[in-house]
């Protein structure tokens, strides 16, 4: 990760970063198999990575993008979200969720958090529907975010799409390799589309990456479409008969959003390791559980029973009156590479320009004044994970001790 090397100062130890890719010998055989093959892309190599994809996620359909942005820009395409329609979202995510709503012409509203748990919190969209259907302006697509790679309460959502009639789309970018009600994010049967990320921060990495899973054939084919121009060779989805054996059809206005076999070979190589990385990173999770329950001053992340975490991000909340920034600066003096998940997106310049108002997410809001992000990823050293702990103890008691 580059940001590690960037953030190092001259007289600084070297930063344990708050996640990081694990690339094996395998996955670097597997990269440098595609480049002594005929296909860099549009080979085989892509179609592999998403079958394997979707038998691990239990989804009928995957379909590869070169970003979970740009599947979520094709996932919200496929949807038909467009101008005069509205997208719902979380404050508590990274900012492409929200983005590619307004990449579609429609507009992005917000749900605020539950306070427990991080992601979209249920009763709040309830009440936020009941007020947006008196005043006929209902989402057409609602788009929770498994923060941290802990599922949002789908069944949940079910309800409240089936009573508004909007359409569900995971932002699952944390969370290939989680679990909910004892099945994968990404069987879908509580939505429509949901979206990984494989940047090399999440859970398993194409370098750059992402994909979109659904049990909806024709979502997928529409997905597969814009991915690749709007053009088709589909004999199925030809308007005219061809002018010839090289014939091929625009029928859409797409994009090139394509993975290319390289990445997908790094991604295919990953996935094999997918429960493992999980495993790890599980059982880091455990070792700051257990360490946390001998302070007040900062707490676990709580965990839902019908969920099982993937585990892309540990966020410790600072107990209150705590300076959150002294925390995270004694941190990064100590070489460890805490980080804030996420500044409210509602809360940014250009959110703000358009309307969104402070105070309106009032627990994603008091989330983001307290979060601090520890470092987890499968390589995290056991002796790593206790200077972290010991680094980050030292600065709540310093912490609580000018406060
Ligand atoms: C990382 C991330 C994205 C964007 O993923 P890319 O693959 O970098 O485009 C979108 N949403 C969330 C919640 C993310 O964490």
């Amino acid at each position: 990760m580059i940001r590690s090397v960037r953030d190092q100062g001259p007289t600084e130890p070297p930063l344990i970063p708050y996640g990081r890719q694990s690339i094996s010998e395998a996955d670097i055989e597997a990269v440098a198999a595609v480049l002594r093959s005929p296909f860099l892309t549009q080979g085989p190599a892509v179609p592999a990575f998403e079958a394997a994809l979707a038998a691990k996620v239990e989804a009928p359909f995957a379909v590869a993008a070169n970003s979970a942005t740009s599947a979520l820009h094709l996932a919200c395409l496929a949807l038909g979200l467009g101008p005069g329609d509205v997208m719902w979202t979380v404050p508590n995510t990274f900012v492409a969720t929200a983005n590619v709503a307004l990449q579609c012409g429609a507009d992005v509203d917000f749900v605020d958090i539950d306070p427990e748990t991080f992601v979209m919190c249920p009763k709040a969209l309830e009440a936020k529907l009941g007020r947006a259907a008196r005043e006929g302006r209902l989402p057409k697509v609602v788009t929770p975010v498994h923060f941290a790679g802990q599922s949002v309460d789908m069944a949940a959502l079910a309800v409240l799409a089936d009573r508004y009639g909007f359409r569900v789309l995971e932002d699952a970018s944390h969370a290939v390799g989680a679990l909910y009600e004892g099945r994968p994010v990404g069987a879908c049967p509580y939505s429509e589309i949901a979206v990984f990320s494989f940047h090399p921060v999440k859970i398993i990495t194409t370098g750059e990456g992402g994909a979109a899973v659904t049990r909806n054939e024709r979502l997928a084919a529409r997905m597969r479409l814009l991915r690749t121009h709007g053009v088709t060779r589909e004999p199925d989805e030809l308007t005219r008969a061809p002018d010839g054996p090289w014939s091929y059809e625009q029928i859409a206005l797409g994009y090139n959003y394509r993975l290319s076999d390289i990445q997908a070979a790094l991604g295919l190589s990953q996935l094999q390791r997918l429960e493992a990385f999980v495993a790890r990173r599980r059982e880091i999770a455990g070792v700051y559980d257990a360490a946390l329950q001998s302070t007040s001053l900062a707490r676990a992340p709580y965990q839902d029973p019908k969920t099982r975490s993937s585990w892309h991000l540990y966020v410790a909340r600072l107990a209150e009156g705590l300076d959150r920034r002294q925390v995270f600066e004694a941190l990064r003096r100590q070489g460890v590479g805490v980080q804030v998940h996420y500044i409210p997106v509602h809360a940014q310049p250009f959110y703000q320009a358009r309307g969104h108002r402070l105070g309106d997410y009032p627990a994603a809001e008091a989330y983001y004044r307290s979060a601090i992000t520890l470092p987890i990823f499968p390589e995290l050293a056991a002796a790593e994970q206790a200077a972290v702990l010991a680094a980050f103890f030292e600065a709540l008691n310093a912490a609580a001790g000018a406060g």
